[in-house]
């Protein structure tokens, strides 16, 4: 389903060399888009993916170094890639503290990372889809986007705020063929996840079975985690013409979380 449509378009994913960003970008890469893959660092394994992929794939995917945490690397990485037909806000980091214990630097970065940056991608890339004569920007937010946990402030406010930002761009581009949507997930087994199970461990004396289990599905009735590839549909979706009318909303790809 939906292979190849995206032929001629060019898409952005920020925080594209891991997780779930990668997992979209491959997806979008098989759907005909040419890719800027992008992130805060400049490795020859970041450049290695893009090779990987374009020859994969069979399209044009550059690697753009850019720090999310900054308003102008926003600008810049959206003024890198020349146009942008379809922008993946998806760039994205998580500290766990109790808020008087909540270091402000860490609420600074994820603010700017989380939030702020698909605000100044958006803004770069509203006037490149509007010259193309269409457009997609497609938020990942998160289930913490519509709920809340303890010790995530920081978090849990950026996503809050990017479901937000989301209905304004729907709303300012709703007689435009631009569409924005914002994508929540549940748990999905990325390193950001995987780097909160050993202090899980610690905390709760068990092993990372129980953690899994007990702790992070705990909150999924499906009791499973979402893959890279379900999101990587999901976006694809949003861009397909099925999905022209789906504007200024949020879908969930969660197993159930937010309904209880
Ligand atoms: P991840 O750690 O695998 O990926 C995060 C990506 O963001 C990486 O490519 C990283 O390099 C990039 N990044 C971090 N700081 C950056 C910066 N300053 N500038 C540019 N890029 C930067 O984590 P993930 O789980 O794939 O997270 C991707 C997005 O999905 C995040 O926005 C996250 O909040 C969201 N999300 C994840 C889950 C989950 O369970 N994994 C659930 C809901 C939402």
């Amino acid at each position: 389903m939906f292979e190849k449509f995206l032929k001629g378009k060019t898409a952005i994913v920020t925080g594209s060399n891991s997780g779930i960003g990668l997992g979209v970008a491959h997806r979008l890469a098989r759907a005909g888009a040419d890719m800027v893959l992008n992130s805060f660092t400049d490795s020859d394994q970041d450049h290695q993916l893009a090779r990987d992929m374009a020859a994969e794939h069979g399209v044009a995917v550059r690697y753009v170094k850019a720090d999310m945490s900054k308003g102008d690397d926003c600008r810049a990485l959206v003024e890198a890639a020349g146009t942008c037909d379809i922008l993946v806000n998806n760039a994205g980091i998580q500290h766990v503290a109790a808020i008087p214990d909540f270091p402000v630097d860490k609420w600074n970065a994820i603010i700017a990372i989380n939030l702020s940056s698909a605000f100044h991608t958006t803004a770069a890339a509203l006037p490149m889809m509007r010259k193309g004569g269409w457009g997609r920007v497609i938020n990942i937010a998160s289930a913490h986007g519509l709920t809340a946990s303890p010790y995530k402030s920081a978090y849990v406010a950026a996503k809050h705020g990017i479901v937000g930002l989301t209905k304004v761009t729907g709303l300012e581009t709703a007689r435009e063929p631009i569409t924005c949507n914002a994508i929540c997930p549940g748990y999905v087994l990325t390193p950001l996840v995987e780097a909160q199970i050993p202090d899980t461990m610690e905390k709760y004396g068990m092993g990372r079975e129980e953690v899994i289990e007990k702790v992070l599905l705990e909150r999924q009735p499906s009791k499973d985690f979402a893959t890279t590839e379900q999101l990587g549909d999901t976006v694809v979706f949003l861009c397909s013409d099925a999905a022209a009318q789906i504007t200024g909303t949020t879908i969930s790809v969660d197993g159930g979380w937010t309904a209880l």
